[in-house]
């Protein structure tokens, strides 16, 4: 077997946090033609370091591969163009940021949270290594570089005169494979008087509320804050301010400075979440490798509801095509089986498959057409958003359905 080392601290990774089986990758939708073809699996383990807690997976595939196309467009769901909108009004005042001040963001996706920092007329500058997302933000006039972010590019930024008041990453640190080497970066880039905020699920909610299908093989690893508070010291960096948001099921937000700069008093809920997660157990190993039942236990109810959905003769559709939802079917070896297609509302799914369970994907009109008895919200984290927009199933006695924490009906 091979010997595993924490993407952190080095330390060999000897106990396993959940194992999923085996998934291909979340985000790779099939066209039809791929239909008759094989598809790559790779094994979804997540590991524990018993040293510094940091959750984390295997990397199987070059982030060049999984994020040069990236399915995954921000602009398409209007819950998260509202929290950027909110974040800059929030930060822009709180921060006293101008016309002076350079914003830079890491992963910007199509543009979805700098549109709103250049309509304040803020200087702004996206990283992001998906060609087809980022020429869309350049289309819309949001000057983006086609590039994955580390030392190296930080160190071109500063030698050709850029450097960051506020730097922000918006769910790319799970997905960063040198670690290290990022955060060295984000030291780098930052002016001596700047600010880091990130947002990344919190590992205590994917605990406590079982979202295990959160994991999948683009998330490299799964933070706790005091995981992530040890490793932005390392690197010169400290953590003032922490929010819980309850953004992809809960993330946290993080504000960090430079260790140097006195400027920005550690807050108090910084002390208070450390000793929060202190008391939920997460400096012990026990708590960690004691998550893996919970899953087992989660799949098997889920599984007991659709059979018993399917022997009354119920008929259920998804909705969505998250990436989540991949890991969930997967694990769970639920195909058109039980589910007869799910539907989304991102033009750049619609007509292709889901991977693995190779469920097709469909606009959401097909709902109507069909008038499935259960819609199965696979984005569970956007169940209001979707059971507003899709309140009109109730006209037929439809039902709505999420699998997390637990299975239940939603009446
Ligand atoms: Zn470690």
């Amino acid at each position: 077997m091979n010997i595993r080392y924490c993407r952190f601290c080095n330390a060999s990774l000897q106990d396993i946090f959940v194992d999923l089986g085996v998934s291909p990758l979340a985000n790779s939708y099939l066209t039809q033609a791929q239909l008759g073809q094989m598809e790559p699996f790779y094994p979804l383990r997540a590991y524990v370091c018993n040293r510094c807690f940091l959750v984390q997976l295997d990397e199987f595939e070059s982030p060049d591969h999984i994020f040069s196309s990236y399915a995954y467009f921000s602009s398409y769901s209007d819950t998260w163009l509202q929290h950027a909108r909110m974040y800059t009004e929030m930060i822009v005042k709180r921060f006293g940021l101008d016309g002076q001040g350079q914003v830079i963001e890491i992963a910007s996706n199509d543009g979805y949270l700098l549109q709103y920092f250049i309509a304040r007329g803020i200087p702004v500058l996206g990283i992001e290594p998906a060609v087809n997302v980022a020429t869309v933000a350049i289309e819309k006039g949001i000057p983006t570089l086609i590039e994955f972010f580390g030392e190296n590019l930080a160190r071109r930024l500063v030698t050709g005169g850029t450097q960051a008041d506020l730097v922000v990453g918006n769910n790319v640190l799970a997905h960063v494979p040198r670690l290290n080497d990022f955060v060295s970066g984000l030291k780098l880039l930052l002016k001596p008087r700047g600010l880091i905020t990130l947002e990344f699920p919190h590992l205590l909610r994917l605990m406590s509320e079982n979202q295990f299908d959160t994991i999948y093989h683009e998330h490299l690893s799964y933070f706790s804050f005091i995981t992530v508070e040890k490793i932005f010291a390392a690197h010169g960096l400290v953590l003032f301010d922490v929010e819980e948001l309850p953004t992809h099921g809960g993330s946290l937000r993080v504000y960090a400075c430079h260790a140097e700069d006195h400027s920005k008093g550690v807050g108090s809920r910084v002390v208070a979440l450390r000793a929060r997660e202190e008391a939920a157990g997460f400096t012990r190993i026990d708590t960690y490798v004691s998550y893996a039942e919970q899953v087992k236990e989660a799949k098997r109810k889920i599984l007991a509801f659709l059979i018993a959905a399917k022997r009354e003769g119920k008929s259920i559709v998804g909705y969505g095509a998250p990436a989540k939802g991949n890991t969930l079917l997967n694990y769970c070896g639920v195909r058109s089986d039980f589910i007869d297609y799910t539907v989304d509302r991102s033009p750049h799914k619609q007509g292709l498959f889901l991977p693995g369970t190779r469920i097709p994907i469909y606009h959401p009109d097909r709902i109507k057409e069909t008038r499935p008895h259960y819609l199965l919200i696979l984005p569970w984290n956007l169940r209001d958003e979707i059971t507003e927009q899709m309140g009109n199933i109730r006209q037929w006695g439809g039902q709505f359905v999420v699998p997390i924490p637990e299975v239940k009906v939603i009446t």
